[in-house]
């Protein structure tokens, strides 16, 4: 790929966490029978009229702010017009010109480093229903999800590659989720995206033939479906080839993209402004309060969280990637004074609990208060890192505290040096060669001889002060 740049913009749709759908008191819910939350409205019945969701209008606003988006005060509903079986009104109601939002950024960390990547806009739009093929040999349709809630965020092609795109949705979906604005599920579909790819020589700054390809609705999808594409359009464009501006397909069991219809442009669909709809204001004094109402986001979190408290940078990302998470830690820190035994604990043991059991920090039995006394029982040395290792299971299900679990069995470290010295010699005596081969200068062996200590102590033994004694007999 030395020859050529990527040339990469996503359109990502999300389905918005509100409770009805977005033109009608229908149920938004996913997973309930076939067709049983459809109504007049989102049927499309002759003379049914649309009403706008207000707290959707919220949802996509506060997307804008997040996104650093400018939030238009008057916007509008368009008709987009295409025929498919699942779309019963023969247009989906979306916004053409002005979307709601429009003109923002997302800083996006990829390998190490900070790109700031332009979003062109964000509208509002219904979904379509959903055509279920093969059942008693026919195709039916299901209206359930016709009329949901989405919007759509649009990125500028600012995007420069296969692993940069999926870095990019990953942070729009950490995102959205740690607002609440969707409720993030890829396999119900709750995020999708549309990848727009294209080459171009390196040193060019003008755009070239794109491909638009589909559907993808998993973060590797992404990535895999791009990548594949530049491979296919590098080899066509050194074949002398040009690469054809159309719709493709990604089939995820063969890893490749296939064409599926020629690309349409926007005047393909004959938009024109909707007359069911009056336009969407957003007044000023609202839009103030939203703003003052969003929480800290979880990139500033992150950076506050390395500086204040000196987490490592992965650390800080690794526990601001949702709320609940980034809560838990804040309290734990505050309770114990020992942010970083926190953040250590959280990373290494919390975090891997949780998520073996599908749950979320926040409804752990384990509370922050337990975890704040686990470290501080590390902190004083009464547990090792090791034996909190060990019984940190136990402790995550059954939320006890770790202070009497751990006099309970047993698990108290020797702090005790005179106790201790014994065992040291014992092993010492036991190995008289790799004793012999450390004085020697391979001092890889002294790990070997803290091991031996450890386990004679059955993990008891304070491994610092274990390492200390053996340095000083060892000379
Ligand atoms: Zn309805
Ligand atoms: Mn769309």
């Amino acid at each position: 790929m030395a020859a050529y740049e990527a040339v990469v913009g996503l359109e990502i749709h999300a389905r918005l966490l509100t409770e009805s759908k977005l033109f009608c008191s229908c149920p938004a819910a996913f997973g309930a029978e076939p067709n049983e939350q459809v109504c007049e409205v989102c049927a499309a019945l002759p003379g049914a009229l649309p009403r706008l969701n207000g707290r959707a209008v919220e949802l996509a606003a506060r997307a804008g702010l997040a996104l650093q988006c400018r939030v238009n005060a008057f916007s509008l509903f368009s008709r987009k017009n295409y025929f498919y079986p699942d779309l019963p009104n023969g247009y989906q109601t979306s916004q053409y010109a002005p979307p709601i939002c429009e003109h923002g950024h997302l800083d996006v960390l990829v390998g190490g480093s900070v790109r700031r990547i332009g979003i062109t806009r964000i509208h509002m739009e219904d979904d379509a229903g959903k055509c279920v093929h093969g059942q008693y040999g026919a195709t039916l349709v299901d209206l359930n999800r016709a009329g949901t809630p989405l919007i759509e965020i649009v990125s500028e092609p600012d995007l420069r590659g296969a692993e940069e795109a999926a870095a990019f949705m990953r942070q729009i979906h950490s995102l959205l989720v740690y607002l609440g604005i969707t409720d993030g599920n890829m396999e119900e579909g709750s995020l999708r995206c549309d990848a727009n790819v294209s080459l171009r020589p390196r040193g060019m700054t003008a755009l070239t033939t794109r491909t638009e390809i589909k559907n993808l609705n998993s973060f590797r999808n992404v990535q895999r479906a791009i990548a594949y594409e530049m491979e296919r359009q590098e080899a066509c464009l050194e074949d002398g080839g040009v690469v054809v501006q159309e719709t493709r397909l990604f089939d995820a069991v063969r890893q490749i993209t296939l064409p599926m219809r020629d690309k349409e442009d926007a005047h393909d669909y004959r938009y024109f402004p909707t007359p069911d709809l009056p336009p969407v204001l957003v007044r000023e004094e609202q839009l103030r309060q939203w703003r003052e109402s969003l929480p800290e986001l979880p990139v500033p979190r992150a950076r506050r969280f390395v500086e204040s408290y000196g987490l490592a940078p992965e650390e800080a990302g690794l526990l601001t990637a949702d709320r609940p998470t980034a809560d838990y830690f804040e309290e734990a820190a505050a309770l114990s004074g020992l942010p970083l035994r926190v953040a250590r604990l959280m990373v290494g043991e919390l975090l891997r609990e949780c998520s073996a059991r599908g749950i979320s920090p926040a409804g752990a039995a384990m509370t922050p208060a337990r975890l704040s006394e686990l470290a501080r029982l590390i902190e004083d040395g009464t547990l090792s890192q090791r034996m909190a290792h060990e019984i940190f299971a136990d402790l995550f299900a059954s939320g006890a505290s770790p202070a009497a679990y751990a006099r309970e069995r047993n698990h108290i470290q020797v702090s005790d040096a005179g106790e201790l010295e014994a065992a040291v010699d014992a092993v010492l005596a036991d190995h008289p060669a790799e004793a012999e081969g450390y004085r020697q200068g391979k001092t890889k062996l002294l790990s070997f001889l803290v091991g031996q200590v450890m386990r004679r102590t059955r993990g008891q033994a304070n491994p610092a002060l274990v390492n200390h004694l053996l340095r000083n007999k060892l000379g």
